[in-house]
């Protein structure tokens, strides 16, 4: 047995692997030893290995999925080992000592889930495969338990952004690729073939040419050659579903980085999870389909403004008509997840209660499709997802007349199929019902005959159907003609068999095996059925998430009081009485208000400098702004009394280092690389938000970057920008800068005390309030009162020379300074030009150095 299982290790040195023994996965080595600590079960051992014992530790067969579920979560990838023939046919093979037959049946790893009690319901999971070509990075990308996938092709600076948009859970690449930016799980590099990846498709979805599907370029096909070899590999052979590839276009979609999408707290929030995040804040899905399409949603803002205004036109529709919304939601709410019943079905580890949800899905979509039928005023994208509603009319039919109301999860044990439907079966199941009420008949006739009340005719996995009495009365029925034959003898009782009883029994183990078999063979049929319609079914699916999301976008707009964003072209950004969905919602549990605050950025406005004392509402204000951007281009009305957004092609979010000390790695440097990564990317149709940025160096370093910073936004990139900061001097920025204007946070002192107001206001802050912070977070009057002192001594020093900025009005303007650096490298080229080095002696060299150091 050892040297099978070592064998079948071999093949799954990064798994885990569950050895299939009887009613149990076992474990060992070493694997024993991680599972038992991740799942906190008990270590054994068992038998020995080169002199020492082998730990071991197992898990029951029908709980593993469980198991599986913190194994896979705690990072663990599990190889499944079951027996592939059964003890009986191990023993006609190889006599009554023989080892029964296994072998790797499934890797089961984060990224190739497909079970119900391992997913969430309402996150997406996604596997990517990645792998460099020549200059570009081509990306794959599928939820296998809803058959999506996803070409795309980039720049190898947009790889991270395109990742954190993915949020994968596994991710594959080339095992060559050795300074991969990512943590991946290492394949074969002949694994990542374009034109393999191309006939792949083809054969997957039985077509002459993928031109059908888009244009896929070397990269693309073969990232798609390394998912779906994995996928392959994962599943021993057997690939899940799949639906054809769809391309992702570079651009069509607001690109954020990672930084910015930890910092808006998209997905998750700081803290990790759900709570807190954007997400659920917004989320008011019935559906966990429709809670998974806003998720992408909110993480691939559209860029198309057509598009974008026909999802809007969409969520404008449920939310002016609070009865329409409420019956698509009713309908929704009862509507199971088709997609990943589906993906099930169609990988062929569907169960019954699998297709019982297709059958309700669909015919939910059918009642959905009838109701929306009927309205007159559909706008275009409903209009547009109608037709996938329906055409399941006859699959729907023929599911429910096949299969009971509540199909159950296990098929083996028959039960699902509906009487009716199949006149054979129901004989088969009406002969054994006559059998097992004849069985109860016989109970009684046997305690008649003799005479034995507590007489009783029982049924167990072994034996089958018994006569069981108390041991004090077994004598009546052992005597030679009483007809019964004894069996067994138990403690307190024995156990009889008798020749009516034998017949009866065998009876209804020959109809309920027949009855199992006609089962079984009509739930290949069904599925069949299924997957021959898969996707149809999938485009349903995918319809039904589309009208979730914008009846959820819609209920929640109202729930809220939020508006229909007016989605133009020219870079401005008009934002009436705007709020924070996350911070609102907080303040709102605390019995507080949120106070509104305008925005209005423009081309000739479009840098906005924001001071004012700490925990004044700054970031907040950022972070609202930001977050309205990208609610309204995906699609969704935003919570402000009005709002116009100039269309954003990037959206950048920083937060200066103090506030990221968690971090461990230096928190500047880091800063420093991403704010370096907005100077380099962010265009006039970009927006970015700056807080606090220089704030994690020395005051000069940092008044000078956030200096250098802000005139660089305003004069190269010409972005729209809100910059808060807490450095006074970068107001001297306004009287250079002619499109940056200054705002501040309002607060008053009030009786000593400091009063945060969180209202945005025009013009520079007047002072920072930071002791009057420190006061209000309890730091004791006396430190606050020393601090006075110093402060007083400081200003006064300030007075005299002119403070920290003294003398940075004589700097020329960036653009200025810019211009003459240009130049002087101008200068510098002509005269390079002008040299026929092989003409110039030594000498004549020499001078030349010295005269172009001179020049620098
Ligand atoms: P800053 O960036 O200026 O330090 P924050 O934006 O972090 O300040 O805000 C600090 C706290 O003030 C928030 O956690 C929130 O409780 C409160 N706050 C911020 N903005 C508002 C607002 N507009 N209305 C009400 N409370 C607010």
């Amino acid at each position: 047995m050892m040297a099978q299982y070592l064998a079948l290790k071999e093949q799954a040195a990064d798994c885990l692997l569950f050895y299939r023994m009887g009613d149990f996965f076992e474990l060992f080595f070493d694997d024993a030893k991680t599972a038992a600590q991740v799942l906190d079960i008990a270590l054994t051992s068992r038998g020995e290995h080169g002199g020492a014992p082998i730990p071991m530790c197992g898990v029951p067969v029908h709980s593993a999925e469980g198991y599986l579920a913190r194994l896979i979560k705690a990072g663990c990838r599990v190889a499944i080992a079951e027996q592939t023939e059964s003890p009986e046919e191990a023993k006609k093979r190889g006599g009554s000592k023989a080892l029964v037959a296994r072998d790797i049946v499934r890797f089961v790893t984060a990224g190739t889930l497909t079970e119900e009690a391992l997913l969430e319901p309402r996150r997406a999971n996604v596997l990517a495969a990645i792998c460099p070509v020549r200059d570009g990075i081509g990306i794959a990308a599928c939820d296998i338990s809803t058959g999506r996938m996803e070409l795309e092709e980039c720049a190898p600076e947009a790889m991270g952004a395109a990742l954190a948009r993915l949020g994968a859970s596994e991710v594959v690449a080339p095992e060559d690729w050795a300074d991969a930016p990512f943590e991946m799980v290492p394949r074969p590099a002949r694994s990542f073939d374009s034109a393999r990846g191309e006939s792949r498709l083809k054969d997957l979805h039985a077509v002459a040419t993928l031109d059908g599907f888009g244009r896929f370029s070397r990269a693309m096909l073969a990232a798609a050659c390394g998912l779906v070899d994995y996928l392959d590999h994962a599943g021993r052979g057997k690939l899940p579903f799949l639906l054809p590839p769809v391309v992702r276009e570079a651009g069509g979609h607001m690109a954020m980085d990672e930084a910015t999408r930890a910092s808006l707290e998209i997905l998750s929030s700081t803290t990790g999870g759900r709570r807190g995040s954007l997400v659920e804040a917004i989320d008011r899905c019935v559906t966990g389909a429709g809670a998974r399409l806003l998720a992408e949603d909110l993480s691939a803002p559209l860029t198309d403004p057509a598009a974008i205004r026909e999802r809007l036109e969409l969520v404008s529709w449920f939310h002016d008509d609070p009865l329409l919304r409420g019956d698509v939601r009713a309908i929704l709410r009862a509507a199971p997840d088709v997609g990943r019943a589906l993906g099930r079905v169609v990988a062929g580890r569907g169960s019954p209660r699998d297709l019982g949800q297709l059958r309700d899905g669909l015919s939910e979509a059918l009642r959905l499709r009838d109701l929306l039928f009927a309205r007159a005023d559909r706008p275009a994208l409903a209009d547009g997802l109608l037709p996938s509603l329906g055409g399941h009319g006859a699959l729907v039919d023929l599911f429910a007349r096949a299969l009971v109301p509540a199909p159950p999860t296990e098929r083996g044990q028959g039960g699902f199929i509906a009487e009716g439907y199949d006149a054979a079966l129901d004989e088969l199941r009406r002969s054994a019902g006559n059998s097992r009420r004849a069985i109860a008949a016989l109970e009684a006739k046997y305690r008649d005959e003799t005479g034995v009340a507590a007489l009783k005719i029982r049924h167990n996995g072994v034996l089958g159907y018994f006569i069981e009495v108390p041991a004090k009365h077994a004598d009546r029925l052992m005597q030679p003609d009483s007809g019964f034959t004894h069996r067994q003898t138990m403690a307190g009782a024995v156990r009889f068999n008798a020749l009516a009883l034998h017949e009866e029994a065998s009876r209804i183990a020959e109809s309920g095996g027949h009855a199992l078999a006609a089962e079984e063979a009509h739930f290949e049929d069904l599925v069949g059925q299924a997957v021959a319609r898969r996707e149809a079914i999938a485009a349903t699916a995918a319809a039904l998430a589309r009208l979730d999301v914008a009846a959820g976008q819609a209920e929640r707009a109202a729930e809220g009081g939020w508006s229909l964003p007016r989605v133009v072209d020219e870079p401005c950004l008009d934002i009436v009485g705007g709020r924070h969905p996350v911070v609102e919602a907080a303040l709102a549990a605390k019995g507080e208000r949120f106070v509104a605050n305008d925005c209005a950025l423009s081309s000739h406005d479009r840098l906005w400098l924001i001071g004012g004392p700490n925990m004044g509402g700054k970031s907040t204000f950022l972070r609202q702004n930001a977050l309205i951007v990208l609610l309204a281009q995906a699609g969704g009305f935003v919570p402000a009394t009005s709002a116009t957004v100039g269309l954003v092609d990037r959206l950048f979010s920083r937060v200066g280092a103090a506030d990221n000390l968690a971090r461990g790695r230096s928190t500047f440097m880091v800063e420093m690389v991403e704010t370096a990564a907005i100077l380099a990317q962010a265009t006039e149709r970009s927006f970015v938000i700056l807080d606090e940025v220089g704030r994690g160096t020395s005051t000069y370093d940092g008044l000078a970057l956030a200096w250098a910073v802000a005139e660089a936004v305003h004069e190269v990139n010409r972005s729209r920008c809100l910059f808060a900061t807490h450095y006074h001097e970068l107001a001297r920025l306004a009287e250079t800068c002619p499109a940056l204007s200054l705002h501040h946070v309002r607060a008053r002192e009030w009786k000593g005390d400091l009063v945060l107001l969180h209202e945005l206001a025009e013009g520079p802050a007047d002072k920072s309030y930071g002791l009057a912070v420190a006061r209000l977070a309890g730091v004791p009057a006396p430190v606050v009162k020393r601090a006075k002192a110093v402060l007083d001594k400081l200003e006064k020093g300030r007075a005299a020379t002119g403070g920290l900025a003294a003398g940075l009005g004589e700097l020329p303007l960036f653009a200025a300074a810019i211009e003459a650096a240009e130049e002087k490298v101008d200068a510098l080229r002509e005269k390079l030009d002008a040299v026929d080095i092989d003409s110039l002696s030594p000498r004549a060299a020499l001078d030349l150095l010295y005269e172009l150091k001179r020049d620098i």
